[in-house]
């Protein structure tokens, strides 16, 4: 009964560790895809605006209307 810790502890942290990793790297990846599906870029001027689930919305950059699956340019 010491301090000692094997070596079979240290790798076990070390799997821990390489989870946790790539946990958080999914977290982070499915973060990114839903952030990026909640955002649509404006048709009419390219500006980054929030998707239009259903109805219309209107952009702050130009002013214009724009629908989900709207492709003007
Ligand atoms: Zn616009």
């Amino acid at each position: 009964m010491g301090n000692f810790v094997p070596a079979a502890v240290g790798k076990r942290l070390l799997a821990w560790g390489l989870v946790e990793l790539l946990g958080l790297a999914v977290v982070v990846g499915v973060g990114l895809l839903l952030g990026w599906r909640s955002y649509q870029r404006c048709p009419h001027c390219g500006r980054l605006v929030r998707r239009a689930v259903q109805g219309w919305k209107r952009c702050g950059s130009c002013g214009r209307q724009y629908r989900r699956g709207l492709r003007v340019r």
